[in-house]
């Protein structure tokens, strides 16, 4: 059985109580890693307050300088990264899967890396000159889900890095292998205690996040524990930037052609198996055009090829976890007890494994579950509507924010449509495409702060105003 050691001050440490990963593929232990105690946490926090104010200290050409070695050293190990990804989170090697997850993770890495943040004159006058600087937090913890592993530890390892933070990451307990593979991989070229790993559940994530030494916490996961998170950082008044939970809306216009956008509905629905924070969650489509891209949509997923993502070909593979995997039955079954139309998929695939077909669900009401939460998982309601603003209404309903789409011919009217919309991203003929240059984040419930680029930089430093008095000061008698 393949162990994966935490990461502390550089060092590879285990203990004596264990986790054991599965692969959702096959339902076969993959392997394990150690379930960190209250004093691995402690350790981990310490080293990194240890490391961080020579880190900080390291000037930024040189710090960048380092984190270019580290996406070389995750470039030059991309091939067994994406295996191991494929093994303990699902998603297949090929198509938008875990060599795509672990290409992403190179550039993510590099552009941080690359970019400038100048200090900014903010003010300036015959007597006073204002510059606002950036200096770092300090320790960053960082919480980590399970559907892009090694993707979004990079988005909060890399930045923070970056302005001169030290972080302890945890990944999710469902896939923290490659998470400790990465972190691994980058203590060959950082400094010890730079980035630091622990691995565990949602207890070691509360360790982290009650540490007195946390500056700040960089959490991607759901709604309900980003709430708990916020509630347990009030004593110490961490700061928080929340990736949370979304429940996308895409508003498909009378005027598109439904085969034309059919493959990118399809995989902006579907990407992960539909595992992803902002994939297209609800789908409202014209009445005119509805059956067209309903038939369209289908002639898509029967094309598209599930099955273990280790062997060539696949394109999807199973649900992530258990959890989850019930999860979507339950959505779908009470979708059908309703009265809902099943166009495709609908029922589990026999195991091992936790394979769930694609499922297309057409005239479903818009207060079923399935619509009103967010199901994660490889099922895509289909809902009509006459009056533009009755789509943009249902659309904003959701308590949550995070993404949604507009797909049109006229571009003006997309984006007039666009500029409606409750999230923090409307994409237009397009969903989810996220880039390391623009700033991601979610609107309500969806969370608060921004990751890459610039705002991605600003988000894990805290401001500074040096102010320079203009006139001479009369020297020391
Ligand atoms: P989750 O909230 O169950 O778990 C996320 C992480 O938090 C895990 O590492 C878990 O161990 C830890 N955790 C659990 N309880 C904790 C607590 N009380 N204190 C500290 N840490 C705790 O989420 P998940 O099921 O792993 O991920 C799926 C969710 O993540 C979905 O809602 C999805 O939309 C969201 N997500 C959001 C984004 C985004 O960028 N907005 C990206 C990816 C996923």
């Amino acid at each position: 059985m393949h162990e994966y050691p935490m990461i502390i001050n550089g060092e590879g440490v285990t203990g004596d109580a264990w986790l054991t990963v599965v692969n959702p593929a096959t339902g076969e232990d993959l392997g394990r890693v150690p379930a960190a105690g209250a004093d691995d946490v402690a350790a981990a926090m310490a080293s990194a307050r240890c490391a961080q104010r020579d880190w900080a200290a390291v000037p930024d050409t040189d710090r960048c300088a380092l984190l270019m070695q580290a996406a070389d050293v995750l470039e030059a190990n991309a091939g067994p990264l994406a295996e191991l990804i494929t093994a303990e989170q699902g998603k297949p090697l090929g198509g938008p899967g875990s060599m795509f997850e672990v290409e992403g993770a190179v550039a993510w890495t590099r552009v941080p890396a690359s970019l400038e943040l100048p200090a900014e004159t903010v003010f300036e006058d015959d007597t006073r000159r204002d510059e606002m600087i950036r200096r770092p937090l300090g320790v960053i913890g960082a919480i980590a889900p399970w559907n892009w592993p090694v993707l979004i530890a990079i988005w909060q390892i890399v930045p923070s890095l970056r302005m001169g933070n030290t972080v302890v990451i945890k990944p999710s307990e469902f896939t923290p292998m490659a998470t400790l593979e990465v972190v691994r991989l980058m203590n060959t070229v950082l400094p010890p205690g730079v980035v630091n790993a622990v691995s565990g559940d949602g207890e070691v994530g509360r360790r982290i996040v009650t540490s007195p030494e946390v500056a700040k916490i960089m959490f991607t996961g759901s709604v309900p524990t980003g709430r708990e998170i916020m509630a347990a950082s009030a004593p110490n008044l961490c700061r928080l930037t929340l990736e949370l939970g979304g429940n996308d809306a895409a508003i498909v216009l009378p005027d598109v052609d439904p085969e034309a956008i059919a493959m990118d509905l399809f995989w902006g629905a579907f990407i992960n198996m539909g595992q992803t924070c902002a994939c297209a969650k609800r789908l409202y489509v014209h009445d005119d055009i509805y059956e067209d891209v309903v038939a369209a949509l289908d002639a898509v997923a029967e094309r598209i090829p599930m099955g273990n993502g280790l062997e060539e070909g696949n394109l999807l593979g199973p649900v992530q976890n258990r959890p989850q995997f019930d999860k979507v039955v339950s959505l779908v079954d009470d979708a059908r007890a309703r009265g809902a139309r099943i166009v495709r998929g609908g029922r589990p695939l026999d195991g091992p494994g936790l394979f769930y077909p694609v499922t297309l669900v057409a005239d479903i009401d818009e207060d079923a579950p399935l619509v009103t939460e967010e199901q994660f998982g490889p099922v895509l309601p289909i809902l009509r509507y006459q009056l533009l603003d009755d789509a943009v209404a249902r659309a904003n309903a959701s308590p949550v924010g995070l993404g949604a789409s507009v797909w049109s011919s006229d571009p003006g009217r997309a984006e007039d449509v666009a500029r409606r919309l409750d999230a923090g991203t409307v994409w237009i003929n397009q969903h989810g495409v996220i880039h390391p240059m623009v700033p991601f984040g979610g609107s309500k419930q969806s969370g608060f702060g921004l990751e890459f680029g610039i705002e991605g930089l600003k988000s894990v430093s805290r401001p500074q105003v040096i102010s320079h008095r203009k006139e001479a000061v009369a020297g020391a008698a």
